[in-house]
């Protein structure tokens, strides 16, 4: 019996355009770690192949460092660590930023300083395991896709909602990267010319108008302003206007404060002017939206519904791609990434921790 070459993991090189690789049935039943990067931390997952997270550690990289070093040290402690009360097979990285389309090396990473950085074979090198670099959001959109909301659905986009918007496409199941792996990098598209300053460089972004920011930036206006109708979440906020955070907004609007309300109004029209423009080219069937602004639930996705009516192109005479939250919360990326990793777990390659401890490792929990 021969078994096809996987692609994509540590070693082979070449990436997967047309599908996303299956395990073996073997593989299948093999625990792998999803490992999600963000801007000081880094979380580990156990995630066996029903998407179930079966252990979790947290990290701190070292007083805030982003040096590729010290995060590669942190991802290889949690490893370890993890590996001492499980056997692990494979590790899926979820990195925000661009991931180049071989899935080995972290291209530009905005909250990372990272330029070109050979993650994958930096990381198989030290663990001696099979790795996958995606992009957080892809990895995301595939737990969804596989465990959550988007199940059963061949054509969705996924929108994640956080201090700015991360987006993936999934086309008839596979996972779109584009030619350079950047594709999806919805949060960037220009809705109003000459609009807000982005940290990308550009002006008038989507995600200066639908994300966490926007909705705080909003809100922090209206208590600098004075205005009375700002009362309500400054005195949330103890009369401090740094205090107004999208969790103190989400928590005023499900209370009922008529100007959250509003500015989540505000946020999900937004929303979905930019979803009409992503439908008009892709023509989804689904859009799961995601992220720590999704928390408002109904709050944001009634009014984004609305707005995408409004602004579908060809409305009135076409079916309309449904919009939901996503099911998975904040460890959506984690799942999806040791997803994406368990078609390259081999049975008789496990992780082992070195003895005399695990170097680099800060605190967990
Ligand atoms: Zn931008």
């Amino acid at each position: 019996m021969t078994r096809a070459r996987p692609q994509g993991a540590a070693g082979s090189g070449v990436g997967s355009r047309r599908r996303e690789p299956r395990p073996s049935l073997l593989a299948s039943q093999l625990l792998t770690v999803g490992i999600d990067i963000g801007g000081t931390k880094v979380a580990a997952g156990v995630v066996d192949s029903d998407g179930q997270v079966l252990d979790q550690l947290r990290a701190s990289t070292p007083d805030k460092s982003k040096s590729p070093q010290v995060v590669e040290d942190t991802i290889a402690g949690l490893v370890f660590d993890l590996a001492e009360r499980h056997d692990l097979h494979a590790v899926g990285i979820g990195a925000a930023g661009f991931v180049d389309e071989s899935r080995a090396s972290v291209v530009f990473a905005p909250h990372l300083s990272w330029r070109n950085e050979p993650l994958r074979d930096a990381v198989s090198r030290r663990l001696r395991l099979p790795v996958v670099v995606e992009n957080d959001a892809n990895a995301a959109a595939w737990a969804e896709w596989r465990f959550g909301s988007g199940q059963g659905q061949q054509d969705l986009v996924c929108v994640t909602m956080g201090t700015g918007i991360g987006g993936a496409i999934l086309s008839d199941g596979v996972l779109q990267r584009g030619q350079f792996g950047m594709a999806g990098e919805f949060g960037h598209m220009l809705v109003v010319p000459q609009g807000h300053r982005c940290a990308c460089g550009n002006r008038g972004c989507w995600e200066q108008y639908a994300s966490g920011n926007a909705l705080v930036r909003e809100a922090r206006e209206l208590a600098v302003a004075e205005s009375p109708v700002a009362q309500g979440l400054l005195a949330r906020a103890d009369g401090d206007v740094a205090q107004i955070t999208g969790p103190l907004i989400t928590e005023a609007a499900k209370d009922g404060d008529p100007t959250a309300i509003e500015l989540f109004g505000e946020v999900g029209t937004w929303l979905g002017i930019g979803i009409a423009n992503l439908a008009a080219a892709l023509d989804p069937g689904l859009v799961v939206v995601g992220g720590g602004v999704s928390d408002a639930g109904e709050l944001l996705l009634q009014p984004a519904r609305e707005a995408f009516r409004r602004h579908l192109t060809g409305r009135g005479f076409r079916p309309e791609a449904r919009i939901v939250r996503a099911e998975l919360g904040n460890v959506a990326g984690l799942i999806g990434a040791a997803e994406l990793a368990r078609p390259f777990a081999r049975r008789f390659r496990r992780a082992r921790p070195p003895r005399g401890g695990t170097p680099g490792r800060t605190g967990s929990g």
